[in-house]
Parts: structure tokens; C-alpha cells; sequence
């Protein structure tokens, strides 16, 4: 047998159902989509996760899927993470750049935001005008760009 490509099996530490994991740890849980990752890492939302373990496991609970909230993503932006979200079909983009805020739609220049604190960012941030914090319930993608 290839050690290599040896699994096991762990209780996922957000609902409990069997994940399977690599010699590595990585793996990601089928049932609520929590991706296994060391304690460390899971007090706050961190690549792979958009949610600090704490976070997904009261959003599980009550039912809801393991997306951050406009206050989770902006403090992930704030700590240098690039992120990508789908609204409409059309995929954006949100990062930190130095020390501004951008915004943007995806590989397209028009209509490109920047803002001088993550503050400012959630204050006006939006989407043909609409402020992206009154939408993000409807938001329901998302993606590092790592
Ligand atoms: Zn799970």
C-alpha cells in the first residue's frame, strides 16, 4: 500500500459526520462543507474556511450554509486575503492593495473601486450602485484567489 495515498477518517469538527483526510489533514466535509484544518488556524476565518470554527459551527446549527457574513469578509479583506464573489452571474473581485481597499468586476476595468479604509470599503462598496453590504445576503459564492 502507497503511504502516500493513505486516508483516514475524522468526525468533521463542525457537524460531526465522517470527513476523509490525507497525511496532511486536508480534507473537506461533504456534508456542511467545513475544510478540516488545525485549530490554529480555525479561530478566525482562514483560507480555505470563510468562517472561524466557532462561526461555522453556530451557522450550521442553525441551518445555514458556512458563508461569512459583510462583517466576517471584510475583516478576511482586511488581514490581505483576495477574495472573488459571484452576484448575478458576473464574478468580482475584493482585495487589499498597500493600504487601499479595490473592487472590482472580474478581469474588466470598468467600474473599478478603491477605497482608503476597509471601513470605507464596507461603508460604499457596490454593485451598479447598490451598495454591496444592503446585497450580501444574496451573495452566495464565494472563493479565495489564492
Ligand atoms: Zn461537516
Amino acid at each position: 500500500m502507497d503511504p502516500y495515498k493513505k486516508t483516514m477518517t475524522k468526525a468533521c469538527d463542525v457537524c460531526g459526520k465522517p470527513i476523509k483526510i490525507d497525511r496532511f489533514g486536508n480534507g473537506k466535509c461533504k456534508n456542511c462543507g467545513w475544510v478540516n484544518d488545525k485549530p490554529e488556524f480555525t479561530k478566525k476565518a482562514n483560507y480555505p474556511n470563510f468562517l472561524s470554527l466557532e462561526d461555522a459551527r453556530k451557522a450550521y446549527s442553525e441551518g445555514r450554509k458556512l458563508l461569512p457574513t459583510f462583517e466576517i469578509f471584510l475583516d478576511i479583506l482586511s488581514r490581505g486575503f483576495e477574495m472573488a464573489l459571484w452576484y448575478n452571474g458576473n464574478k468580482y473581485g475584493a482585495m487589499k492593495d498597500c493600504d487601499v481597499y479595490d473592487f472590482y468586476l472580474w478581469d474588466n476595468e470598468e467600474g473599478f473601486q478603491e477605497y482608503g479604509s476597509i471601513e470605507e470599503f464596507g461603508e460604499k462598496a457596490n454593485i451598479g450602485g447598490v451598495l454591496l453590504k444592503g446585497l450580501w445576503k444574496e451573495i452566495k459564492k464565494f472563493e479565495y484567489d489564492c
